[in-house]
């Protein structure tokens, strides 16, 4: 009887290429174009091949553009403070 066979419950699947989790996780850096050339690749290369991540990125992009694209000023101050916590939240600066 072996009494070393625990197991934490099915942690290893394989991962060769990036999971959509860690592509949205990076998507922010990705735009920026923060990331090392190998790993913007592999993003590209992931949104190339994946509608979901692809949906995100353009989500995110015209969120972003559309932010920058407002002159603070015009914006009410709950709002601003609202764009100004979701940006914080995804993107860095
Ligand atoms: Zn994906």
């Amino acid at each position: 009887m072996t009494s070393n066979s625990h197991h934490d419950g099915g942690l290893q699947a394989p991962q060769q290429r990036a999971s959509c989790s860690k592509v949205v996780a990076l998507l922010a850096d990705y735009l920026e174009e923060q990331l090392p050339p190998a790993r913007h690749a592999e993003l590209t290369r992931h949104l190339e091949t994946c509608s979901s991540c692809l949906a995100q990125l353009k989500t995110y992009r015209s969120t972003v553009s559309l932010l920058r694209s407002l002159r603070e000023e015009d914006l009410p101050s709950d709002l601003r403070l609202m764009l100004s916590t979701f940006l914080n939240e995804h993107a860095v600066h």
